[in-house]
């Protein structure tokens, strides 16, 4: 594997130091498979929420941010004609992904039941000749695990992930749930011969357990503080102070921030209960671009230097992709 590698976008590839500043994890659409089943639910209507994701593009464009990594599993609402879109038409560098979701809220029916060959190859395609027929290609592998366990069905398809990765040296970027089994996503991950620095554990924030933070750095892993504004997991005062703690141990190059917020939450977000506009509301700082209106002051209050955020923001998603 070469150190210098090109990333891909969903309009085409560019170098890993051309990618600047980068949130690592975010999205534009997301459904629950079956979201599009639910007659009640409100309705997508595309020409709106590309107008609104063209306007939050531009937002954060101004804020310095160059790429938008919108690691959604093929199963839970993934659109990459909308993304390639909304690339031409803002100008953001926007990366998508293959992979599946975990086994509680994705679409179980057709991986349970393929190879596990079969889906590392299906994975391979998507990031060499496209997802579908678009031609759009993935430029990185989502993975996924449940609370607390990694069932039989996630252990296959985090190791076909790995696979897809290795063959392709693509990087890896993971959802946990409850930030747990990081240990594990880097055990699978590993096993299958790819580095810990090729993988971002997803969704780590949601603990105040600094020991867990700095044990996946340790091992070399990203650790993602990927839910700035989700106030109802952990309020943002405590990322932040995990965040300095992390940075203070000397692992400032293992840090990602980001927010996982969603342009639009294709039919119900919560089964059956709320309605995207309603979380919004209820969560006033879970916008794309509270990390750089008001965590980044507070780290910067906390301790840590330009330097240090450039790090962070720039040279982390950098050395993610050129696996360097
Ligand atoms: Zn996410």
């Amino acid at each position: 594997m070469t150190a210098s590698r090109s990333v891909q976008t969903v309009t085409g590839s560019v170098a890993p130091e051309a990618l600047g500043r980068t949130l690592i994890h975010e999205h534009v659409l997301v459904g629950y498979p079956g979201w599009n089943l639910d007659a009640l639910a409100p309705r997508f209507v595309r020409a709106e929420v590309m107008a609104r994701a063209v306007d939050q593009m531009q937002e954060l464009r101004d804020l310095g941010v160059r790429t938008f990594v919108d690691p959604c599993p093929m199963d839970l609402g993934r659109d990459v004609e909308f993304l390639a879109e909304l690339a031409l038409k803002s100008g953001m560098q926007i990366v998508c992904t293959t992979g599946a979701y975990f086994e509680a809220e994705g679409i179980t029916h057709t991986f349970r039941h393929l190879p596990i060959e079969e889906i590392t190859a299906i994975y391979i395609k998507e990031i060499t000749e496209g997802v579908g027929d678009t031609g759009i290609r993935a430029g990185a592998v989502k993975i996924a695990t449940g609370a607390q366990q990694v069932s039989e069905y996630e252990r296959k398809l985090v190791q076909a992930g790995a696979r897809a990765a290795r063959e392709t040296g693509v990087p890896l970027i993971s959802h946990t749930q409850e930030a747990s089994c990081g240990h594990e996503q880097i055990d699978l991950v590993t096993g299958e011969g790819v580095p810990a620095n090729r993988l971002v554990v997803g969704h780590s924030d949601g603990i105040d357990d600094h020991d867990y933070h700095r044990g996946l750095a340790e091992r070399g892993a990203f650790v993602g503080f990927d839910r700035f504004g989700i106030a109802l997991i952990l309020p943002d005062e405590v990322r932040v102070k995990n965040v300095l703690k992390l940075a203070r141990a000397g692992y400032t190059q293992n840090i990602l921030l980001s927010h996982d917020s969603i342009v639009c939450w294709q039919g119900r977000p919560v089964p059956f209960a709320n309605r995207h506009e309603e979380i919004l509301a209820a969560l006033p700082d879970w916008r794309p671009t509270m990390i750089f209106r008001k965590v980044v002051p507070e780290l910067r209050a906390g301790g840590l230097g330009e330097e240090d955020i450039a790090t962070i923001l720039v040279d982390n998603p950098r050395r993610l992709f050129a696996g360097a």
